[in-house]
């Protein structure tokens, strides 16, 4: 058998901009369920874990489970260096000028006899959900300050399943268990077919799909499918502290929507990027990254496209359209499928051209008097 055999179908893949190898043919939904998480404004408050894990994760087997978890990089991860184990085994990363992935996806790497480069996490692995948070790259100076690229810098990543567009998870899977919904590209696990032969858990490179040690079956996270399903957005993004995240769908990348506020910041401004799009998965959580850390950094991470992402990012201040997507993140609960600018107002519709998000540009400001009459007491602004 040859290596690459399992590969019966030649896709496309936007994020490496070329066509891959892959078990099954391209088959996109006809929607495509997203998310921009702005990584500048994650305060690491572990807020949508517990979100997550109240709402689904609480039963017996599933203490180790976190369909969402927040990690300090460079040095946290969960589990335990979930992504150093895959990128050192995947041989030749490398980009052309053009933005082209020249090296090899963890489909095309799959060793003789394997679907996928992948690798199976100790038991142990998952012991230390929060290990490295809050540590530096390295010990800050006495006498640092803050100014562009920290050299003793660090950043929080947010974490979920990605609901990729070709799934490492559904490609493993020898009881054909893993389904990508029509309907909204959600990828979810049929617990009747699985047999927890952990082959998904192997393959997902992200590692978001996990083992149920009292069920002896996977689960996953379900993209909150019941909200979706009502036009709400998930847990995790509807419980955000920091705002930092927005759900809603991506189009077909041939057709995308400007006033699609997912299509605008992915397709249009370019400034939300894929993490690890090398691997070749098409993941569809979206990262604005940070824009403090050394490049090499952010380029392993999310490849080519961060220059641009991160310029873009700094200037939305002067970017009234660009301002206004961003300042639909945690205006609302209900999914928003387009925007629009008006005056100094951005303003999000649902599906039914129904106005649900009003957020001002620019937050008024108000100056009390000095001495207000009513209570008869003197008060202080402080700007
Ligand atoms: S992130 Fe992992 S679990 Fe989620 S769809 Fe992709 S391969 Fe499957
Ligand atoms: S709730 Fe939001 S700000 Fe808090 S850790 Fe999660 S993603 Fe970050």
């Amino acid at each position: 058998m040859s290596v690459t055999s399992w590969l019966t179908s030649k896709v496309k893949n936007w994020q490496i901009r070329r066509e891959m190898g892959y078990p099954y043919e391209e088959s996109r939904p006809e929607k495509q369920i997203a998310y921009v998480f702005d990584i500048n404004k994650c305060i690491a408050c572990q807020t949508c874990t517990v979100a997550c894990k109240t709402t689904w994760t609480s039963g017996k087997g599933q203490e180790i489970m976190f369909w969402n978890n927040v990690e300090t990089k460079p040095y946290g991860g969960y589990p335990i260096k979930w992504d150093l184990n895959i990128l050192k085994s995947l041989d030749g990363q490398s980009w052309d000028k053009e933005g082209k992935y020249n090296g090899k996806t963890v489909f095309e790497a799959a060793p003789q006899g394997e679907k996928v480069l992948g690798w199976l996490p100790e038991e142990e692995d998952y012991s230390y959900p929060n290990i490295g948070e809050d540590e530096c790259a390295e010990t800050v100076e006495k006498g640092a300050f803050f100014s562009g690229i920290h050299k003793a810098w660090m950043f929080y990543l947010a974490r979920i399943c990605n609901h990729c567009t070709y799934p490492a998870c559904l490609a493993a899977c020898p009881r054909k268990a893993i389904y990508k919904r029509k309907e909204d590209g959600i990828v979810l696990i049929d617990q009747s077919r699985c047999r927890g032969y952990r082959e998904c858990v192997r393959a997902c490179p992200y590692k978001k799909t996990f083992f149920n040690l009292v069920t002896r079956i996977s689960e996953k996270c379900i993209g909150c499918y019941p909200l979706i399903e009502k036009g709400e957005q998930p847990r995790c993004v509807q419980t955000c502290i920091g705002k930092i995240r927005l759900q809603g769908f991506l189009s077909k990348p041939d057709s995308p929507r400007k006033d699609n506020p997912i299509d605008f910041l992915v397709y249009v401004k370019k400034v939300a990027l894929p993490l690890y799009p090398q691997f070749g998965l098409e993941p569809n959580v979206y990262y604005v990254p940070p824009i403090h850390v050394p490049k090499e950094f952010l380029y392993q991470m999310f490849g080519p496209g961060v220059d641009n992402a991160i310029e873009t990012y700094k200037g939305a201040k002067d970017d009234k359209e660009l301002l206004g997507a961003f300042l639909l993140f945690g205006s609302t609960d209900k999914i928003i499928h387009s925007f629009k600018v008006e005056r100094d107002y951005t303003l999000g519709f649902n599906d039914k051209r129904e106005m649900i998000a009003k957020v001002p540009l620019t937050e008024p400001i108000y100056v009390r008097p000095y001495f207000d009459k009513k209570v008869g007491t003197y008060r202080h602004n402080i700007p």
